[in-house]
């Protein structure tokens, strides 16, 4: 499957306004600032497919993409902002339960973390949900670079034997932008989620 011919087809206020629920997609999912739209990038090998350095507190919009055979990535807006209103927070936890509970055509989830602070709450809420809807997760450490070998390899080893208390499918990887680490690692499992 090549990547790298996801296109931008379009920007949903909210779930309800997503492309009509048929075929395969996957999501991406992180922390404000884990890496998310650089990933999207080096999985596509685009430079600017997804924006880098969004404006905290900024409308946030959901962008889905969509490669030549008809398969959608969807990039949903980065969360943990402490300015958000609670209120704010509030509702898109729901949406994101809901799109999580309904979307029929989502097969993974993809979550990323920046590998020096891995599982913050949100994380967790939103790993414990897809396992709760039975949604596949691929939990990617990113900015792997950071670390050194043998520092990041403890805590691939560290975050896998956290993601067993999830009690569900969560495989964790390490995975740079910067350093291509991992890059075929998750089109491997992107590739079987897709069902090829
Ligand atoms: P997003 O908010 O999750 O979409 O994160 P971005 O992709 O915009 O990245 C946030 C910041 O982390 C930017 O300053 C990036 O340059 C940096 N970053 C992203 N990926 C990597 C990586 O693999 N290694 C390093 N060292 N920095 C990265």
């Amino acid at each position: 499957i090549n990547y790298q011919t996801a296109k931008f087809i379009t920007s949903a206020p909210n779930i309800r306004k997503l492309p009509d629920d048929t075929g395969i997609e996957i999501a991406f999912a992180g922390r404000s600032n884990a890496g998310k739209s650089s990933a999207l990038n080096t999985l596509t090998r685009q430079k600017s497919l997804a924006r880098t350095s969004k404006t905290p507190g900024r409308t946030q919009l959901i962008n889905v993409f969509e490669l030549d055979t008809g398969e959608r990535l969807i990039d949903l807006p980065g969360y943990g902002f402490a300015k958000v209103p609670m209120a704010v927070k509030e509702q898109w936890q729901l949406a994101l339960s809901e799109y999580l509970q309904k979307r029929k055509s989502l097969k993974g989830l993809v979550v990323l973390m920046d590998i020096r602070h891995p599982f913050k709450e949100t994380d967790q809420e939103l790993i414990y949900w897809a396992v709760s809807c039975e949604i596949p997760v691929l939990a990617l450490l990113t900015k792997a670079d950071k670390l050194k070998q043998g520092a990041r390899k403890n805590m691939v080893l560290q975050a896998r034997q956290a993601a067993i208390a999830f009690n569900g499918d969560v495989q964790v990887e390490a995975f740079s932008s910067l350093k291509k680490i991992g890059v075929d690692k998750v089109e491997a499992k992107l590739n079987q989620w897709f069902g090829y």
